[in-house]
Order: structure tokens, then C-alpha cells, then sequence
């Protein structure tokens, strides 16, 4: 299955002003930086569909964006669904609690949003083990409901070096490795949401 097209549906700053909730969604979120915009562009093979993180300070929205793929089944060519970028988090500190930094709204989000279905957390494969991101898994854990699934992306692999990048893998065998400037690791994403959704 592949992305044949993706389009900027809209923006959103609570649940109260999103989308109706009736296409599945995968939500991503990670560190500001972390190269979740590069991620998506590519992804996509939209150069320019979702901006770089924007500053601290300025209004933190959900970015909504409609993802047409391309079956291998006549009867059903096409399937949809929705890619969703949320705000990164965590700027350049370490908080104690997710809730406490992040906007009220986008924790909202994450547990009461129907239709989600796939939480992809970037990680930044040379900082695996930031307080900030074991903050976010544990709060994703605790709010994930049995249809939903988890997927751990880890960003920037081309900074490390061959042996480390081996290790992150024996560490976590579940885990995705990408790298935006490599192309690597896309095809294992986007699979791994396909068969989630669609399997
Ligand atoms: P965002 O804040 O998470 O949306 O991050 P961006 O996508 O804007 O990327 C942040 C910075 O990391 C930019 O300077 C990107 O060029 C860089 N970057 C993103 N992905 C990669 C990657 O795979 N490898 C390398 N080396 N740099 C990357």
C-alpha cells in the first residue's frame, strides 16, 4: 500500500473544533526538533505539507491532513485516513509532568479522541532515554485503549554510528528506525500503520 496523496485538511485548537471523528487517525508527536515535520514531508512525498515546529509561545495547534493510499485491490483501490501533527513538546527542558507543559487541550486529544487509532512517538535515536519521552510513554500506556497501538520511531539515524545504531536496535526490537535524510525507515512505518489500520 502506498500514499498517493496528502492534503492539508485543517488546523484545530481542541477537540471541540476538530474534524468529525469518523476517519482513523495517527497521531504524531515528539520533542520539538525531533524531525517530525521532515518525517511527515517525506512520508508523504510532500515537500512542505506540515511547517517545521514553530516557536515556543505561539499557539499550539493540531494539523489535520487528509492521506489517500493506493491498494493492491481493484474493488477497493483507494483507503483514507488522517495524519495528525501535533505540536512538539518539551522545548529545550526537561518537565517533570507531560500534562504540565503540554497543552491541556492536546492531552485531550490523545485520550478522548475517538478514531485514533496509531500514536507514533519520535524519539531522537542519539537521546533514547529522555525524562520527556519516558513522560510520554508512560502517559501513553496509561491512556491507551485496546484498539489502539503505539509505534516508536526513532528519528535522525544517520548521526550515529553503525555499531550504536545496532545496539538502539537490540534495545528496542519493536522500534522503527528512520532517517528523513536517508529516506530509510519509511517503507517499515508505513507499513507498520498500514496493517494496523487496514490489516
Ligand atoms: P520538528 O521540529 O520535529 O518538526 O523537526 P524538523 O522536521 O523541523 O527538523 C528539525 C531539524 O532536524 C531540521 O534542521 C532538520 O533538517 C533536521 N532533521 C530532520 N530529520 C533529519 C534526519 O533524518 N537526519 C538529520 N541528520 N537531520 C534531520
Amino acid at each position: 500500500m502506498k500514499i498517493v496523496d496528502a492534503t492539508f485538511l485543517q488546523s484545530a485548537q481542541s477537540i471541540a473544533d476538530s474534524p468529525d471523528p469518523n476517519v482513523a487517525e495517527v497521531a504524531f508527536l515528539g520533542r520539538s526538533n525531533v524531525g517530525k515535520s521532515s518525517l511527515l514531508n517525506t512520508l508523504t512525498n510532500r515537500k512542505g505539507l506540515a511547517k517545521s515546529s514553530s516557536t515556543p509561545g505561539k499557539t499550539q495547534l493540531i494539523n489535520y491532513f487528509n492521506i489517500k493510499f493506493k491498494t493492491s485491490n481493484e474493488e477497493m483501490p483507494y483507503l483514507f485516513a488522517r495524519f495528525v501533527d501535533l505540536p512538539g513538546f518539551g522545548y529545550a527542558k526537561v518537565s517533570k509532568g507531560l500534562k504540565k507543559d503540554w497543552n491541556r487541550n492536546l492531552t485531550n486529544y490523545l485520550e478522548q479522541r475517538p478514531c485514533l487509532q496509531i500514536f507514533v512517538h519520535l524519539i531522537d535515536s542519539r537521546h533514547p532515554s529522555l525524562d520527556i519521552d519516558k513522560n510520554v510513554d508512560e502517559f501513553l500506556s496509561s491512556i491507551k485503549r485496546g484498539d489502539q497501538i503505539i509505534i516508536h520511531a526513532f528519528t535522525k539515524t544517520d548521526k550515529l554510528k553503525q555499531n550504536d545504531l545496532a545496539k538502539l536496535k537490540r534495545e528496542y526490537p519493536n522500534g522503527i528506525f528512520i532517517s528523513n535524510l536517508k529516506k530509510k525507515g519509511m517503507d517499515s512505518l508505513q507499513n507498520a500503520i498500514t496493517e494496523h489500520l487496514f490489516g
